[in-house]
């Protein structure tokens, strides 16, 4: 078991760069906590922290309630993934998988029965023998993993493991890892900058920028109430449509009006969005929550909208509109069978029970 606290870390490099910054969590017993954000935010530098391979310029992390800022990488009973597989290009996958086991002195014996019993997990076995050149992208990350694997470690930490395969591989390795979470009943810490990735997998997801933690939560907490507009950006695909715009109210009701548009806001809304009367926000809707008013029952003049249709992209199972309201542009998520007609004015409806917005100063959710 292993559950890792991480207290005000801060990590700032030589030449001033502030990569980390005052990050907090606490990552429970055999919980799946991912990293997610854009290159640059400080996840593969607080990931290094926990492995030990990067100094901490402040703050502490534990492991299982034991100070590790100065245990070297190799005691603090973890392994690591990289993107980029890291194997000896010489060794076989046999070998590749012993190595650490080896260097470990384990008996021979014990070798053998963990490698095969990673294996068979990962069903390589008939890769046995083979060297990392004759292995496709797929099965040299699965090599990795195996690698770590044999270890039986406390702490599993993964550096984009999946970055370097292609998109099909990508899809059937998450799935994959999520088997494999589920088997080996370990704490995994786990970093992407993928958004689809962070929500599949994760428990919890922690989002970041500029080396900042933005929220940590559960999948659909982060989807649903995200704390801010940049979380709100980053997770969701596509990315939720994002308007300025004012509040006003006129007897007694709100409305949220974007220049070429009103709509109201619905009554449970009241409370929050008040303060907020005659102000400018940002208002946020999800591309799934615009609906062709020629499909619903439910519209109104308090919800309905017009824009022009500038693209209809049939993707199979629904179809994405690309929308203009002749100041936002917007996507729209509606059925595989919608096909409006392209450059002309259409009505559309939001669900206004849905919808979120923004402080424009603070950028922080007001609902
Ligand atoms: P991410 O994993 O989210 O892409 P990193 O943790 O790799 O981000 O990097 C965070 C910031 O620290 C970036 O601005 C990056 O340029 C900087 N950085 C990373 N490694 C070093 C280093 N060894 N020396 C100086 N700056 C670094």
């Amino acid at each position: 078991m292993a559950q890792i606290q991480i207290q005000n870390l801060s990590k700032v490099y030589k030449g001033g760069v502030k990569a980390v910054d005052n990050v907090n969590v606490e990552v429970k017993d055999k919980e799946f906590m991912v990293l997610v954000g854009p290159s640059g935010c400080g996840k593969s530098t607080t990931l290094r922290m926990v492995a030990g391979l990067e100094d901490i310029s402040e703050g502490k992390i534990m492991i299982n309630d034991r100070l590790v800022n100065d245990v070297p990488a190799k005691d603090r009973d973890i392994a690591m993934v990289f993107q980029n597989y890291a194997l000896y290009p010489h060794m076989t996958v046999f070998e590749n998988m012993a190595f650490g086991l080896k260097l470990k002195k384990y008996p021979k014996q014990e070798i053998e029965r963990r490698v095969h019993e990673a294996t068979e997990i990962l069903g390589i076995n008939r890769l046995i023998g083979r060297r990392p050149r004759q292995l496709s992208g797929g099965e040299r990350q699965r090599v990795a993993l195996g690698r770590a694997i044999v270890r039986k470690p406390k702490v599993f930490l993964f550096d984009e493991p999946l970055s370097n395969l292609d998109a099909k591989m990508r899809v059937q390795m998450r799935t994959e890892i999520h088997k494999l979470r589920l088997r080996l009943q370990t704490t995994f810490i786990y970093v992407t900058h993928d958004q689809t990735e962070a929500l599949t997998l994760g428990d919890r997801v922690m989002v970041m920028k500029d080396g900042k933690v933005q929220q940590c939560a559960d999948p659909m907490t982060i989807y649903d109430k995200p704390a801010n507009k940049f979380v709100a950006g980053f997770i969701g695909s596509p990315p939720i449509n994002l308007m300025e715009g004012r509040i006003i109210k006129k007897e007694r009701k709100y409305y949220f009006d974007e220049g070429k548009f009103k709509v109201r806001i619905v009554d449970e809304m009241r409370k929050v969005v008040a303060p907020y009367a005659g102000k400018e926000v940002t208002f946020g809707i999800r591309a799934e929550d615009i609906y062709d008013k020629l499909f619903v029952s439910e519209a109104s003049p308090d919800n309905t909208i017009r824009a022009v249709c500038e693209v209809v992209e049939p993707l199979g199972s629904e179809v994405y509109l690309y929308l203009n309201t002749g100041k936002n542009s917007f996507i729209a998520r509606v059925g595989a069978h919608n096909r409006p007609d392209v450059n002309r004015d259409m009505d559309l409806v939001f669900d206004m029970s849905k919808v979120h917005f923004f402080d424009r100063d603070t950028e922080k959710t007001i609902i």
